[in-house]
């Protein structure tokens, strides 16, 4: 079944797990993720991006998507590709 480009859109947008994994192989940003969030001044920064709650990591640092929210990033460049094939 193939989803639509407004569908991935959608479900990107409404990806609220841990996405993103740190070079210390915990997760980063989003909900319930082992790193802290960033603050600043008492404000949120960046969600996940804080220490690591689960080792001794003190900054979050992106390595690479998981495996779930890749498949549907790669998905959505297919999905533009090939709008943009038809209509050139
Ligand atoms: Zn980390
Ligand atoms: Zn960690």
């Amino acid at each position: 079944m193939k989803m639509t480009l407004d569908e991935l859109t959608g479900r990107i947008q409404n990806f609220k797990k841990p996405k993103s994994v740190c070079r210390c192989g915990h997760l980063g940003d989003g909900e319930l993720s082992p790193h802290e969030d960033q603050i600043h001044g008492g404000y949120t920064l960046a969600q996940g991006h804080g220490r690591c709650r689960s080792c001794a990591c003190d900054k979050f640092t992106w390595v690479r998507w998981i495996s779930e929210f890749a498949e549907l990033v790669d998905l959505r460049k297919e999905a533009i590709d090939a709008i943009q094939r038809t209509s050139s």
